[in-house]
């Protein structure tokens, strides 16, 4: 961080603000222009607030060089995380490090027989992992909510029985405890910068997806990694479904160019989730392959037995038939970049 410090600063306020910077951990390289006066902070800034400095009143500008996150940069751990874990069958999986981790199901479970025929049919085409909400983040308070825990229970049986790992949406720190069984917790768009959440998360040592939200940037949904990881959890997954803009072809618009900065920018994993990201169905396997060819670790789609009767998300849900055609050319993508599916 460089800050140029006001003209007709005296010595004196120059020491004192000196000693402000030194006390919060950094050390402070002086250049004394002809007309300007510009301090370079060396070390560990992240405690250091730029808005704060900014107001100062010896402050002329500040500049930031590094970026403000630092446990998710890929500059202070260059090689690629991997996630892992092992499944209910023993099976060890992992995501990222060339490894792609797709997941799959309904966007909600909606009953017994729905999540056990879908985890299977899943699980036979080659997903290695289910997905499915219990606890649902919908627009309206009038819309299907979920099963809660009753839903939670039936996709613990699920889980078991199609011997995949689990990944669900967790909305609120209250249902912690009921997620015992669960693989992955899942942090929708919409709670992205819930920081009490983010927070609490951090304390849990479980893989947590990320999701990107709606209007946030790549530094947003980076920082907010960040507050899981400054919490001691460093088992995160980024996912980019979509941002808002003006077209309203596609629910969302799918930015790809998402991946390859985070990736970038990051060494934490990265997918996609193209059903979210253009609320249609027919589009997604043509943005789940260029997903994969874009860099991305893994996939999170909905899949449901009968799309037209879902009792969320169904115009962007592939059926079990659908699915299992994409996992086909996911094969081939997948080989083309080097990756274990
Ligand atoms: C979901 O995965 O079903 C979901 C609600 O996703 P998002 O938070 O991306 O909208
Ligand atoms: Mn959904």
């Amino acid at each position: 961080m460089i800050i140029a410090v006001k003209r007709g600063t005296d010595a004196a306020e120059l020491r004192d603000f000196t000693a402000f910077l030194e006390n919060r951990g950094v050390r402070v390289h002086r250049s004394e222009g002809t007309s300007q006066t510009v301090l370079g902070l060396v070390g560990d800034t992240t405690g250091i607030d730029e808005e704060g400095l900014k107001a100062h009143h010896l402050v002329e500008k500040v500049i930031r060089v590094q970026e403000p996150y630092k446990r998710a940069n890929r500059l202070f751990h260059p090689e690629d995380t991997r996630i892992d874990g092992t499944g209910p069958d023993g099976r060890d999986w992992h995501i990222g490090a060339g490894n792609l981790g797709i997941i799959a199901g309904p966007c909600s479970v909606e009953g017994q027989d729905q999540i056990l025929e879908t985890a299977l049919a899943v699980q036979k085409a080659g997903a290695r992992f289910l997905r499915g909400g219990a606890f649902k983040p919908r627009t309206s308070p009038y819309s299907f909510q979920g099963m809660g825990c009753k839903g939670l229970d039936l996709l613990v049986e699920a889980k078991k029985a199609a011997g995949l790992p689990l990944v669900t949406e967790l909305m609120d720190i209250r249902q912690l405890e009921l997620f015992d069984q669960v693989d992955i917790i899942q942090v929708g768009a919409r709670n992205m910068q819930n920081f009490a959440l983010l927070k609490e998360l951090g304390r849990c040592r479980k893989p947590v997806l990320l999701k990107r939200g709606y209007a946030c940037t790549i530094t947003e949904l980076l920082m907010a990694a960040e507050y899981l990881m400054a919490g001691g959890n460093d088992q995160i997954i980024l996912c980019e479904r979509g941002i808002r803009s003006f077209d309203n072809y596609t629910r969302n618009i799918l930015d790809l160019s998402a991946v390859p900065a985070l990736k970038r920018q990051s060494h934490l994993p990265v997918i996609v989730d193209p059903s979210h990201a253009t609320g249609l169905a027919w589009m997604v396997p043509a943005m789940a392959k260029a997903a994969v060819a874009a860099g991305a670790d893994g996939l999170i789609v909905e899949v449901h037995r009968d799309p037209e009767r879902a009792l969320c998300d169904g115009e962007q849900s592939i059926t079990h038939k659908g699915f299992s055609s994409l996992m086909e050319s996911l094969k081939k993508y997948a080989a083309i970049e080097g990756k274990c599916l």
